[in-house]
């Protein structure tokens, strides 16, 4: 069973947020901004590459109730997901970054020279 299930399953801990049938909203342990959260789907899927449109439904929603609770819909937030290889994702269950609480940074993606990554 991957990090992520064992979370939803509370069989390891972790600072929830927000929660209903379907998905599982807690803040991330190594915060990037002051507010750091991941909201993951509660059935397992490996990342936006597999996932359904109906979950990405839910997933939108869920996001936008989260965001309230801890305040930052009118402050404004980014949305992250990370995925595969390239895409730096290191946990293998999709996870969507919610990060705010700041003025976020823009333009910091990659260390070398972008023409590079072309
Ligand atoms: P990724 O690099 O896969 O997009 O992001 C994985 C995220 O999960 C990282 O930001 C990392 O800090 C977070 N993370 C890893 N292990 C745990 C954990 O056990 N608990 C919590 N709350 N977050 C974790
Ligand atoms: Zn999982």
């Amino acid at each position: 069973m991957c990090l992520f299930c064992k979370i939803v399953n509370k069989e390891i801990p972790a600072n929830i947020i927000a929660e209903n049938d379907d998905f599982l909203a807690f803040h991330d342990i190594n915060p990037k901004a002051p507010i750091h959260i991941l909201a993951i789907p509660k059935k397992h899927v490996d990342s936006f590459i597999e996932v359904s449109p109906t979950t990405m439904a839910g997933m939108t929603s869920f996001i936008q109730e989260v965001a309230k609770e801890v305040k930052i819909e009118k402050s404004g937030y980014r949305i992250i997901t990370n995925i595969g290889e390239n895409g730096g994702q290191e946990v293998k269950h999709l996870h969507f970054h919610i990060l705010g609480g700041t003025k976020l940074a823009w333009g910091h993606f990659s260390d070398a020279d972008p023409k590079n990554n072309l």
